[in-house]
């Protein structure tokens, strides 16, 4: 027989092409028996109009959406740096600060120019997980990073923002760590470490809801 806690009758879908978060959730989630598939294994799919105001609200429509459109449970996240002293920017807007098509370099760059003369250079990355199935009730998982805007970048590893993100406990920036380090400390690491925890109930949970579903 199999163990409830641990396996789903039905797949779960990554709703994301980012084949680096395709490998990351699939090897966070390799304990379990469930069949993980991401979008690009059913054909074209219209992408979820990320026009949230908080990680949240976007992380849930991705997850809604594509629950909604495929028929099957969804797991999707958002993240992105919130700088209070810039009134929580780039925030939401995090991979498009620099306009639309902006590239990592580009988005930072811009908050270092508009950091230029801040003195208070708090910073947090945060991430929210949402789990959704296609008639709307979804379970949420965050996780949080606090750091500071370095004034000159740092490193080479990572993507984004990761060369100006310091982080004060290891007195590094992100960029200037192993992607296991920055996973222990990331927002990502602790939103997706409490995804793990709780999983065996995510997919109690999953199945509860799925049963009430119409068919
Ligand atoms: P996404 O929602 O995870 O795709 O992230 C949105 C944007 O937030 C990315 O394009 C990056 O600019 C920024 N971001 C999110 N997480 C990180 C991180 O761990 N390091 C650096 N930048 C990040």
């Amino acid at each position: 027989m199999k163990d409830m806690q641990r396996s789903l009758d039905r797949p779960l879908v990554l709703a994301t092409r980012n084949p680096g978060k395709i490998l990351e959730f699939r090897k966070l989630l390799s304990g379990f028996d469930v069949d993980i598939r991401s979008l690009d294994e059913f054909g074209p799919i219209p992408p979820t109009v990320e026009d949230g105001a908080t990680f949240e609200e976007n992380a849930y429509k991705k997850a809604h959406f594509t629950a909604r459109v495929l028929g099957l449970p969804a797991l999707a996240d958002d993240s992105g740096l919130v700088v209070p002293a810039l009134e929580g920017d780039p925030g939401v807007k995090s991979a498009r600060y620099a306009g639309p098509g902006a590239d990592d370099v580009k988005n930072t760059l811009k908050l270092v120019r508009a950091m230029e003369e801040v003195k208070e250079r708090k910073a947090a990355f945060e991430c929210v997980i949402a789990v959704a199935v296609p008639r709307g009730p979804a379970l949420i998982y965050e996780g949080k990073c606090e750091g500071e805007i370095a004034k000159v970048p740092a490193g080479d590893q990572g993507f984004g923002y990761d060369p100006i993100f310091y982080y004060p406990p290891l007195k590094k920036t992100f960029a200037e760590m192993s992607s296991d380090e920055k996973n222990l400390v990331s927002h990502r690491g602790k939103a997706m470490g409490e995804l793990l925890e709780e999983f065996g109930k995510v997919l109690i949970w999953l199945r509860q809801r799925l049963a009430e579903e119409p068919v």
